[in-house]
């Protein structure tokens, strides 16, 4: 049971440069937020420093400028000109009489700016307590050049703590996330991997805290939980499965086993059928073809010729004073003869074709296929003779000492006889001649008596 995983991508990674994307744009706004705050704490501070050197040199400006000492003035706006934070010092002497005069003082290369502070100072003399003589004005203009180059450093150490801070937030949230979640899922994803129906009892396990519950420990439970399903549902159908087979095979015996009972009941019955039909056309007394079979085969024989051509030959047989060999010798000693002359019947006309049939008490019938009148009399002639010569005696009998037979003959002729029952008549009527003639012969039909 392999998982089919997509291409694997490091999850840590991909929350790592999210990390690190989300870092650098709030690095960039608090960037901007602290610029903007540094900005003005420079401007503050620059204002601040301004005006401790407005405090510092107020007093001795107000005094130089009363005493008129302008050597001293000169020093003091040198030195307020070279304070870091001024650009420009400017000192108008105030004075009644004539236009106010200006010292100006700028540092080189120094330009008006509308973003550095300026400081306005009037300067006053005390000349005794209680008096306040105005005697001009000190105004102060902040450098901007300097407000951008601490901004500048502001910045870079902005900026570098920012980045820092984000690199460093970026490492601990991979590591973090490796040691909690990457290492654990992939332990997760190697078990799935490795699978198969064989080892699903084999329970997925991390290494880790087990008392911690969190995501992966239900993560865990889940996995372990459907193998564990899966596990039982697959014993419970190779279970089935067995069964099944079992059923199948115990079926499989018995319909083999009802197919062979059935097969010898239907043979039995094909044998008690095959005995059961061959009774019905056998006669019990002599074993010879009975009616019954003379009577299917006359009409197969009958159609044969007619449909071949060939000659069809009947031979009506009877026994000679049958009814005084009963009376003479009893019943029993009847049906000894006719199995006797059953049997000599039988021997005479053994031809493969022919049939040989008790067709009544004492009558016999031979149906020849293929055979005329000329060959059937010398076939007639031949039973009749294999009759007498078994020397049954018969002392009361109309004919001679022994059982003898008479017999008609009739061939078929295909022009006038159009149905087998013509022909029995005229083989019938024979016969009926034969009798009438002095029996023990052979008679046949349609040709003129000797
Ligand atoms: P004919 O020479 O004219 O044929 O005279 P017949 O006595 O042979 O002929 P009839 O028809 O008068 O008598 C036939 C006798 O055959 C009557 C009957 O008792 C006897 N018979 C018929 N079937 C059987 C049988 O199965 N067993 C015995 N023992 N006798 C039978
Ligand atoms: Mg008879
Ligand atoms: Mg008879």
């Amino acid at each position: 049971m392999a998982l089919k995983l997509a291409k694997p991508t490091s999850l840590g990674g991909r929350i790592v440069l999210a990390t690190l994307v989300f870092c650098l744009l709030f690095t960039l706004v608090v960037a901007v937020v602290r610029t903007w705050s540094a900005w003005q704490n420079n401007v503050a501070r620059m204002s601040g420093e301004m005006a401790l050197i407005a405090q510092v040199y107020q007093q001795t400006l107000s005094k130089s400028i009363w005493e008129m000492d302008r050597d001293s003035l000169q020093t003091y706006l040198n030195s307020i000109a070279n304070a870091a934070s001024v650009g420009q010092v400017v000192l108008t002497l105030q004075s009644t009489s004539h236009t106010p005069e200006v010292f100006r003082r700028a540092r080189e290369g120094w330009l008006p700016s509308t973003l550095a502070p300026v400081l306005n100072r009037p300067l006053d003399y005390q000349l005794f307590a209680g008096s306040k003589e105005v005697v001009g004005a000190l105004a102060l203009y902040g450098d901007e050049r300097v407000l951008w180059a601490r901004l500048r450093s502001e910045v870079a150490k902005i900026v570098a703590t920012q980045i820092a801070q984000s690199l460093l937030l970026a490492i601990l949230i991979m590591l973090l996330l490796n040691r909690l979640v990457t290492v654990h899922v992939r332990r997760i994803a190697q078990h799935l991997g490795q699978l198969t129906p064989a080892n699903l009892r084999q329970l997925l396990t991390l290494d880790r805290n087990t008392s911690r519950q969190d995501e992966l420990s239900q993560l865990v439970g889940g996995v372990n939980q459907l193998q564990t399903t899966l596990s039982d549902y697959l014993e419970q159908r190779q279970r089935d499965e067995i069964e099944l087979l079992a059923h199948r095979d115990n079926l499989a015996e018995l319909v083999r086993e009802r197919t062979a009972a059935l097969e010898t009941a239907n043979s039995k019955l094909e044998d008690t059928n095959t005995r059961l039909d061959s009774l019905a056309r056998t006669d019990p007394l002599t074993g010879l073809a009975n009616r019954r079979q003379f009577d299917e085969m006359k009409e197969i024989e009958f159609r044969r010729a007619l449909r071949t051509g060939h000659p069809l030959t009947l031979l009506v047989c009877d026994i000679d004073s049958f009814k005084r060999y009963n009376d003479t010798y009893g019943h029993a000693s009847g049906d000894q003869c006719l199995r006797s002359v059953a049997t000599a019947l039988g021997a005479g006309s053994a031809r493969a074709g022919d049939l040989l049939a008790r067709i009544g008490g004492e009558e016999f019938a031979v149906l020849l296929p293929a055979t005329d009148a000329t060959q059937g009399t010398l076939l007639a002639a031949h039973l009749l003779r294999a009759v007498a010569d078994l020397g049954i005696a018969h002392r009361n009998s109309e004919a001679a000492p022994v059982v003898t037979i008479s017999i008609g003959l009739a061939q078929l002729d295909a022009r006038q006889v159009d149905k087998f029952d013509t022909l029995f008549d005229q083989a019938d009527k024979a016969l009926y001649q034969a009798k009438h003639t002095g029996r023990n012969r052979v008679v046949v039909h349609g040709q003129a008596l000797a």
